[in-house]
């Protein structure tokens, strides 16, 4: 008689069966319709193969098409189904990595040249031909002698099999003739994978080493419905349509420059006119609640790191120290700054701080630089010269919860008032390892919590999630096409307040330390210009455009009327441009339109005598309305003070 084994399911129950019973079989007991479903199971944190012998107790869950997990199980499955498309028709390829992704899954190839477009047509027909063959797929554990053998021709695999750790058993995977050194686990057979696509072939270093051999690398997708695949597949072109590095080009809002170097953003006219009016609407907001604007040196000498514990510890984020001057001693150096806190916590030390002085707000949207690594930088997304609309808070620890509930509703009027995203907040609470007592920790998480409660947020509980130095609340916002970006946090502080032995007179006469919140609404207004731009589509509200009106005589007889309007909205602070030049009508207007300016204004004869205007919105085709200069006028004033988000 086999040891038996319990297993709880999802609804409760508990079942006994022998061990070794396969997870099928105990979907087959429940009833057929689950078993025909099934896909994969989870017995406690881990997947499994449906049909692996189950040898333990614990929580068991059948995974049907639906869900994360099973999706997770179809994409690496497919990426089998793609080493093994490649593997019939380049023999010759080595074979690396082909783990699951967000949304797909890559296999990584040692191949003689990189994959072409045609490349990738001929393996997807020839996945769906191996797929279509329906191979199970059959789990092996094998000697490490006989996994050296079976690999003897693939050094990739060779290396990764040497890492797994003696004692652990070394299992191969074969369908039909293609075989895999690989962990699992996998979908009972190649027939279930029916909706996948290959996306793209990049060039990827072994294990992400530029010092290690360039492999070539597959992208695809897959998913268990037609539906869910084209959808998928119409968000990509909707996505990339609105990469902000394409729609910032042809816009002239931003470049990087390899003279500069990586990940060092160049703001042109247009698109330091978007960075300006975010400034100016963060720090309005800001001043008329009770913050100080303070600017800090971009450079300090390094012990001011040391001090604060960011040296060592993230030297390798930083960029390189330099020398002091010639009079300072050669064992002075400074230190490029790669955040603002410390900097602040000066400011707040200048100063004797009584209990009165507090909340002390600083605010400072300053540049900051990170020596990340090249191959991570992306456009506006991931840069090094960093332009955070960064702040400090130095309070009581009995002030934590106002003032989060303060913070909250400044995120609260620029995201979700201003910008109307969809966002989320994450309340991330105490680490097991942790900076403070309990006392502490317990106090702050439940004044963050009591602040969100008391706003009527809607959060999620990350716990353990904080840093050891403070919980915090991150800020999650998705886009027009509802992709998930992480937004800023507001991080509580119990460390750098103590590193630096900040005090304040206390209402009993005794000195006390203060608590600190780092605090940003943007992040960086790199990353959020960034994905203004692809949220936006390029087409910016009114408020933000950094061309708000662009005026087109119909013939050179408008150009002086024209040209007396242009004027007139220039001196009401309105962004207007003149388009006088010698090209049809039709042809400006078509230009106004790509450059996604909100509106054209057409003065013609009839406009020029009456002192009308008539007005082509954006994104409403031809439709022209004809109005008085003034109304215009009262129109755009009315739509920028409300940061409407239309046109
Ligand atoms: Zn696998
Ligand atoms: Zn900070």
């Amino acid at each position: 008689m086999a040891e038996e084994i319990r297993l709880t399911l999802p609804d409760g129950a508990e079942k006994a069966v022998p061990a070794g019973t396969t997870a099928r079989a105990v979907a087959e007991s429940i009833g057929p319709r689950l078993a025909k479903a099934a896909v994969a199971a989870k017995l406690g944190a881990e997947i499994v193969d449906l049909d692996r012998p189950l040898e333990r107790s614990g929580p068991l869950e059948i995974l049907t098409e639906s869900g994360p997990d099973a999706l997770q199980v179809l994409r690496h499955s497919c990426a089998h189904l793609l080493a093994a498309a490649v593997r019939r028709l380049h023999p010759e390829a080595g074979i690396g990595f082909g783990p699951s992704i967000e949304d797909g899954f890559y296999y990584d190839f040692a191949v003689p040249r990189p994959f072409t477009p045609e490349d990738l047509e001929r393996i997807e027909s020839e996945m769906r031909t191996v797929a279509e063959a329906g191979d199970s797929f059959v789990r092996e554990e094998v000697t490490r002698e006989e996994a050296r053998r079976r690999f003897a021709g693939d050094p990739l695999k060779l290396e990764r099999l040497e890492e797994i750790p003696e004692g652990e058993p070394v299992t191969v995977y074969r369908c039909g003739a293609f075989e895999d050194l690989c962990r699992g686990p996998h979908l009972p057979a190649l027939g279930r994978i029916r909706h996948f696509k290959l996306l793209n072939a990049a060039g990827a270093y072994w294990r992400g080493d530029e010092r290690r051999q360039m492999l070539q690398r597959i992208y695809g997708t897959a998913w268990f419905s037609k539906q869910d695949l084209e959808a998928y597949v119409r968000r990509l072109e909707e996505a990339r349509k609105r990469d902000h590095r394409l729609i910032g080009k042809a816009l002239d809002l931003f470049s990087i420059q390899d003279d500069v170097g990586p990940g060092l953003v160049f703001w042109h006219p247009r698109g330091a006119m978007i960075q300006f009016q975010l400034r100016r609407f963060i720090e309005d907001t800001l001043l008329e609640r009770g913050n100080s604007l303070v600017y800090t040196p971009h450079i300090t000498r390094e012990q001011l790191f040391l001090r604060s514990g960011h040296l060592p510890m993230y030297a390798e984020n930083q960029f390189p120290p330099m020398a002091g001057g010639a009079d300072e001693g050669e064992d002075v150096r400074y230190r490029v700054k790669p955040m603002n806190c410390p900097a602040h916590i000066l400011v707040y030390a200048a100063q004797q701080r009584s209990y009165r002085d507090l909340p002390l707000r600083l605010s400072e949207v300053a540049n900051v630089y990170r020596n990340e690594r090249s191959g991570t930088l992306h456009g506006m997304l991931r840069v090094r010269g960093l332009t955070m609309d960064d702040g400090h808070i130095f309070l009581r620890p009995d002030q934590i919860e106002d003032e989060i509930f303060e913070l909250l509703d400044i995120v609260e009027l620029v995201m979700g008032k201003t910008f109307k995203l969809n966002y989320r907040l994450d309340l991330a609470t105490r680490p097991d390892k942790k900076l403070g007592g309990d006392e502490m920790w317990e106090h702050a998480e439940q004044a963050l919590e009591q602040a969100l409660k008391r706003r009527g947020a809607t959060y999620r509980m990350d716990a353990g999630g904080g840093a050891f130095y403070g919980p915090k609340i991150d800020i999650k916002f998705d886009d027009a096409i509802g992709r998930e970006w992480q937004g800023a946090t507001i991080q509580l502080d119990f460390q750098l307040p103590e590193r630096f032995q900040l005090e304040y007179t206390g209402s009993d006469n005794r000195t006390h330390r203060p608590v600190m919140i780092h605090r940003a609404i943007y992040g960086t207004l790199e990353r959020f210009v960034g994905f203004l731009i692809e949220h936006f589509a390029g087409a910016f509200p009114l408020w933000l455009a950094p061309e708000q009106v662009r005026v087109l005589p119909i013939t050179d007889a408008q150009l002086g009327a024209a040209r007396a309007l242009h004027l007139r909205l220039r001196a009401a602070a309105i962004r207007s441009h003149l388009d006088e030049r010698n090209e049809t009508l039709n042809y400006r207007v078509r230009d106004g339109e790509l450059m996604k300016v909100p509106y054209l204004a057409v003065v013609g004869g009839r406009e020029a005598e009456a002192g009308t205007v008539a007005v082509r919105s954006r994104g409403v085709g031809s439709k022209q309305d004809v109005m008085t200069q003034e109304a215009f006028l009262a129109m755009l004033e009315e739509s920028i003070r409300a940061r409407a988000l239309v046109p």
